[in-house]
């Protein structure tokens, strides 16, 4: 769960990290937060370069608004901080032992006459109970989108681990048609693309979709023992994350060759090529200053110019990072500006009920004047299983 690659000089991460601190401290007091509380997950791995299994124990990273952060951990798992950037960033490691009132220690750690408390989008229902209830008339607010605005943008160094990514997802994409056959089930292709991913670098698969046939049309249908047909058309989105903490997501949809021939419907040709159309307008309009709404009208207006506008079902796309959806979304409404750095999936579909769905996905950083790719695989409809 380290944020750091083994190895990594601290030189090098924990700059990062104070900058990082200092700047959600300053973002606490704008939000109106007298405090941000932090628990094991994403956030925390973002803030000091290490996060643990998030269990009924409390471990909470304390950021007072302008002030200096601290961090409360059980008792017995203090030994795993040593070494971390949380001690190399001179943060006053407190503790707790399994008998005392966990929320007592925490409140020795907020600041005097705190009253707001703000926690972050996975801290358990349990803890930001209970450390409100430790501040007799204490408010407690979401942090989420305090440590959103600093998460959002992308430094270089990030974009470089989304970057790696990608281009190890990519290598697992291009691998298909090794695994992607008529008369294996999707289990069988999944697993395959499985071992795939961690062979192409990654920590672990998140998600292994494929979506056959009529299974195609569910966006999020995983893997089925359906028996992949000559002629079916594959949904493949996958990812997982990477030993930086990054996550890739890419998708491509693939047709299995009818009867071994070239030919395909029709149909398929024509919602194929309106996907991509809108996938390539989407990415194409993405540059600073546009919303981020803007991005999901530019894919969404071609796929509705082509009829196919109410079997479009989902937002065009989710910002990622440490998380494999995080801000900012690409969806109606949200009137974000995009700002360089901002990383995020373009993933437009058309989805037919009972035939089958198309999805094109590719991550972008948004750059100073577009959309750079993270994703390079080929976006032309690719036959699989040809014989000969
Ligand atoms: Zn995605
Ligand atoms: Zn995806």
């Amino acid at each position: 769960m380290a944020l750091h690659a083994p190895g990594a000089a601290a030189e090098d991460t924990v700059p990062a990290f104070a900058d990082r601190l200092g700047r959600l401290a300053e973002q606490a007091g704008v939000s109106g937060a007298d405090v941000i509380l932090i628990t094991p997950g994403p956030d925390l791995e973002y803030f000091i370069g290490h996060s643990v299994g998030s269990h009924e124990r409390l471990t909470c990273l304390v950021v007072p608004a302008g002030g200096e952060p601290s961090l409360l951990v059980p008792t017995l798992e203090r030994p795993g901080w040593a070494g971390t950037p949380a001690e190399d960033l001179g943060i006053v490691i407190s503790t707790w032992t399994d008998g005392q009132d966990p929320y007592r220690a925490l409140a020795e750690l907020l600041p005097a006459g705190c009253r707001v408390l703000a926690v972050d989008y996975h801290m358990p229902a349990v803890h930001a109970l209970n450390a409100q209830a430790i501040v007799p008339g204490s408010e407690l607010t979401l942090a989420g989108e305090a440590i959103a605005e600093l998460r959002m943008r992308k430094a270089p160094d990030e974009v470089e681990q989304l970057a790696a990514a990608g281009a190890a997802i990519d290598r697992v994409q291009r691998r298909i048609r090794e695994w992607l056959t008529a008369g294996r089930t999707e289990n069988e292709v999944a697993a395959d693309i499985a071992k795939a991913i961690v062979d192409e670098g990654h920590v672990r698969p998140d998600f292994v979709i494929v979506g056959s046939g009529p299974n195609g049309a569910s966006p999020h249908h995983e893997a089925s023992d359906r028996v992949i047909e000559p002629g079916d058309v594959v949904v493949i989105d996958i990812g997982g994350p990477m030993p930086s903490g990054y996550f890739s997501d890419c998708t491509r949809t693939y047709v299995v060759a009818p009867d071994g021939g070239r030919t395909i419907a029709p149909k398929i040709e024509e919602v194929y090529g309106v996907v991509r159309r809108a996938q390539e307008a989407g990415v194409a309009a993405v540059r600073p200053g546009v919303t981020a709404e803007s991005i999901d009208q530019a894919a969404r207006s071609v796929i509705e110019q082509a009829g196919y506008g109410e079997y479009f079902i989902t937002r065009t796309g989710h910002g990622i990072g440490l998380e494999v959806h995080e801000h900012p979304y690409m969806v109606a409404g949200n009137t974000t500006p995009l700002e360089p750095g901002m990383a995020f999936s373009v993933e437009p579909g058309i989805y037919l009920p009972g035939e089958f769905g198309v999805r094109i996905e590719d991550i972008v950083v948004v750059g100073e004047s577009g959309a750079v790719l993270m994703n390079t695989a080929p976006t032309t409809l690719t036959i699989v299983g040809v014989h000969g």
